[in-house]
């Protein structure tokens, strides 16, 4: 198992906050390791035990060029272990791309094909293929998601945060969302933002769930009206949120995932979202390793730990 840096719930203060009466914390797990950061970690647990258990000598993933999936998966390869293959999705290795900079450097053998290749990444065809040219290799799909995965993220919410009333968190492809449905109590409320446009995303929640055999103690919903333009999309407002919540907090978010997220919460704050005495716990899923190749594709510098 790899190891894990716990770490406590930190309180934040705000007058904001005063005002409503509510108590709000975040679960930083973006600081639970310095290159595996965040749901990643959660999510490459389980599948890394489940790799070395069947004796498969390498995993072999998916992502684009900037995936925190890419980067972590690199990095938690390597120290089970195990050689790492990432189908990257674009031309060829960037030199200037932090992300991809990182996985060769954890010797992660990068394998770059074409958009129309890589959607077919969960075609049985296209995987037999890969797996025909890489050997026999423990697979792991685009984004991380899979049972182990579920189980893993179930791992986040412990004892010690019974007490929060409401947990709110982003989603992408929705497994960390998933585990954390699973461990929810009764008394606790599940918010999670979506990262990508379209209405689609609660359905395919509740589809994840039904597959998962999960039936959630607490009540959930998806928002998905948080998109800011779609998944990586942004706007001068999701960015210059990002700059005051470094201000006032002293915590870097991303724009993919945390800063939407946390522009979310903010914003069902104000519009008096939750009720009078809630606890409400953020769940801070990573995603600080794209800030850099984010800066450098658009200039735009952003706070980073
Ligand atoms: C991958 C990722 C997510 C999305 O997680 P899913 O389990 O795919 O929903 C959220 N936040 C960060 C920082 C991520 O890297």
């Amino acid at each position: 198992m790899l190891p894990i840096h716990p770490t406590d719930t930190t309180p934040l203060f705000h007058s904001l906050f005063e005002e409503k009466k509510l108590e709000v914390a975040i679960l930083r797990l973006d600081q639970i390791h310095c290159e595996i950061s965040g749901n990643k970690f959660f999510k490459l647990k389980y599948n890394l035990e489940e790799a070395k258990k069947q004796g498969k000598p390498a995993v072999l993933t998916f992502g684009g060029a900037y995936s925190n999936h890419i980067y972590a998966t690199a990095s938690a390869a390597r120290e089970a272990g195990l050689a790492s293959i990432g189908i990257i999705r674009g031309d060829g290795m960037d030199s200037n791309n932090p992300t991809l900079i990182h996985a060769r450097e954890q010797e992660m053998r990068l394998h770059f094909v074409s958009r129309e290749d890589y959607r077919k990444k969960n075609s049985k065809a296209y995987i037999d293929q890969l797996l025909s040219q890489f050997g026999d290799v423990y697979l792991i799909p685009e984004g991380g998601t899979n049972a182990l995965a579920i189980k893993g993220t179930a791992d986040i919410l412990q004892k010690k945060h019974q007490d929060y009333t409401h947990i709110c968190t982003s989603i992408g492809t929705g497994g960390t969302f998933a585990g954390l449905a699973k461990s929810l109590l009764t008394h606790q409320n599940l918010l999670g933002f979506s990262s990508l446009k379209g209405e689609f995303m609660r359905a395919e929640i509740r589809n994840l769930l039904h597959e998962s055999g999960i039936t959630s103690k607490g009540k959930w919903e998806v928002l998905s009206q948080y998109h800011f333009g779609g998944y990586a999309k942004w706007t001068d407002e999701l960015i210059d949120f990002i700059h005051w919540f470094w201000s006032e907090f002293r915590i870097p978010l991303d724009p993919i995932y945390t800063g939407k997220m946390a522009y979310a919460f903010f914003d069902l704050v104000r519009k008096n979202h939750f009720p009078e005495s809630a606890r409400i716990l953020l769940i801070h899923t990573g995603g600080l390793q794209g800030n850099a190749g984010f800066t450098k594709r658009t200039g735009i510098q952003l706070p980073t730990p």
